[in-house]
């Protein structure tokens, strides 16, 4: 806003009022001026909340089903190490054995 403004400046016929004035001249008061700057960053404020909150949904929305769908396959993963795991031990233990037996054989 206009820094230094005052109501009825520029008046030349030393009126006090917009009332008593004649010249055209902005007789409005400060306060008004003050409050419309007050609301307008207040509204770009609000429209800038907005677009974040509309932006923050939108990842939340994208990410939610990526985030779950990557859970269940690193489940299914682990699931699967798992059994491969014990097809191992279970395969290693066969062969410990059998040697076992083959050297009682040969010792025999
Ligand atoms: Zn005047």
């Amino acid at each position: 806003m206009k820094e230094k403004y005052t109501p009825g400046q520029g008046c030349e016929c030393h009126a006090h009022s917009e009332a008593e004035c004649g010249c055209d001249v902005d007789w409005t008061p400060r306060e008004v001026y003050e409050l419309r700057e007050q609301r307008d960053r207040l509204a770009e404020a609000l429209l800038w909340a907005k677009k974040e909150h509309d932006a923050r949904i939108a990842v939340f929305a994208y990410a939610g089903p990526v985030i779950s769908a990557e859970y269940e396959r690193l489940g299914m993963r682990l699931m699967e190490a798992k059994h491969n795991a014990t097809i191992a031990r279970e395969s290693a233990l066969a062969i410990v054995k059998e040697t076992k037996k083959q050297q009682k054989k040969t010792t025999h």
